[in-house]
């Protein structure tokens, strides 16, 4: 059987941006409430605002003493200790007021005392006995943060949308917050189809292969915010099919992989062109994973009724070639900003790293193309080399890699020594 018409073949950015302007248009997902260390990772849906000013106090970032600047203007200068201020000091011990020709012993983090200007490090300081001999100036609010100059009370801390790392998590900690508004995880049907197709635990025949992609599918969708849900394999028979694509439309979203080639039995366009979805594009100009397809399609209500999806409801789809590199690079390129916007994050363009090329490629111009490569070296030094393959088959030359390099579609040869684009993975 062969593919609907109209067929729309796009260069890779207008693909990327087709995605990117359906992304823009989602609805934001319901909240739940979540404990603070298992926001880790989760999106946040809530404001972020700081209780007080940050830091609350004149903070002391080095361990030293607290002066005027003023005094230091004939070095070296000696002043009068009056007392020692640690981190946390009591209020009470705090003096209230550090006078001309005089100085505390302050700990990094502790509250610089009105009147002090400057901490002079510790390291720029002789001691005897209750004087301290400084020998080096200081300008006025060195080595101070002043109170909320990092944020003030009520002020935006981080924007709801985020996906929360380590420095997001301890901001949330610094101000008080154990638990944290949460977008829910989208939930993302995955679907295999191919009759040569065998579950992993299967023993396949001569001419049958592991089912290798839900597999792959389902870690990234986990690593993009999203919740897999492993539908199985469908054969390359139009009936089974619609029924598998019917119960994956009632997800969020709906990843399938195989069948969407040129071949007598690549059936998955035309079924969904039956059901009447609406195709955005049917193959993008790269490689791996030129047939990819990006559509929408009505979901049938639930029968069971659990879900809570309108009957008119469309979902998102995505058709991925089956080779098992093109379906990775495909849900890297177009179904991961799909599901992160599905997550609640805002759209984001796709940028890619550079690194110096450690051997020439030779190509054909025609394809933007992501080639497994490797990324290597130490520092300042690094480079990347193409790993090699057998083709977009080739799970193992993949493995062995760590990013992909990306070659513009122009590009016939690129020397060694060029910076050329990094796609990390
Ligand atoms: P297709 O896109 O259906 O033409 O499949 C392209 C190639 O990918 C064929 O060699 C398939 O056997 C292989 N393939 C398809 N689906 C999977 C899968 N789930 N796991 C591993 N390989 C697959
Ligand atoms: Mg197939």
């Amino acid at each position: 059987m062969s593919a609907p018409a109209g067929s729309t073949i796009l260069s890779f950015e207008e693909a990327r941006h087709a995605v990117e302007s359906h992304t823009a248009q989602i609805p934001a997902p319901a909240i739940e409430v979540v404990d603070l260390l298992a926001s880790a990772n989760r999106v946040l849906a809530e404001h972020l605002l700081a209780d007080r000013d940050i830091p609350p106090f004149p903070r002391a970032t080095r361990d030293g003493y607290a002066l005027r600047s003023a005094d230091l203007a004939k070095l070296p200068a000696r002043l009068e200790v009056i007392s020692e201020i640690k981190a946390g000091e009591d209020p009470e011990h705090i003096p209230a007021e550090v006078p001309i020709g005089h100085a505390v012993s302050i700990m990094t983090g502790a509250p610089v005392p009105s009147g002090a200007d400057a901490v002079v490090m510790v390291e720029y300081s002789t001691r005897h006995g209750n004087q301290v001999e400084i020998t080096r100036g200081a300008t006025r609010g060195e080595n101070i943060v002043p109170p909320g100059a990092e944020a003030r009370q009520g002020g935006l801390l981080i924007d709801r949308g985020i996906r929360l790392t380590a420095a997001d998590i301890a901001l949330a900690a610094s101000v008080g917050k154990s638990q944290l508004n949460v977008y829910q995880r989208p939930r993302v049907a995955v679907l295999t189809t191919g009759d040569e197709i065998v579950d992993v635990s299967s023993a396949p025949g001569p001419t049958q292969i592991r089912n290798s992609n839900s597999y792959s599918l389902a870690v990234q969708i986990q690593s993009a915010g999203g919740e897999p849900v492993l539908l199985g394999i469908a054969p390359d028979e139009p009936r089974a099919l619609r029924g598998l694509i019917e119960k994956g439309l009632q997800s969020d979203l709906l990843l399938m992989t195989g069948g969407v080639s040129m071949g007598r039995y690549d059936l998955v366009e035309q079924v969904l062109a039956e059901m009447h979805a609406e195709f955005f594009f049917t193959g993008a100009k790269i490689q791996p994973g030129r047939p990819v397809v990006f559509g929408r399609c009505g979901a049938k209500k639930c029968g069971a009724g659990t879900l809570a999806r309108e009957a008119d409801s469309l979902t998102y789809f995505f058709g991925l070639p089956g080779n098992p590199v093109s379906t990775m690079v495909t849900f890297e390129l177009f179904a991961r900003p799909m599901l992160q916007a599905l997550a609640g994050q805002p759209p984001r363009q796709l940028h890619f790293l550079h690194a110096r090329l450690k051997a020439e490629i030779r190509t054909k111009i025609g394809l933007t193309r992501f080639l497994p490569a490797t990324l290597s070296g130490e520092f300042e030094n690094s480079t990347v080399a193409l790993v090699p393959w057998q083709g977009s088959g080739d799970i193992a030359a993949t493995a062995r890699a760590n990013c992909y390099i990306v070659i513009p579609s122009d590009r016939e040869h690129i020397p060694a020594g060029e910076f050329v684009a990094v796609m990390m993975r």
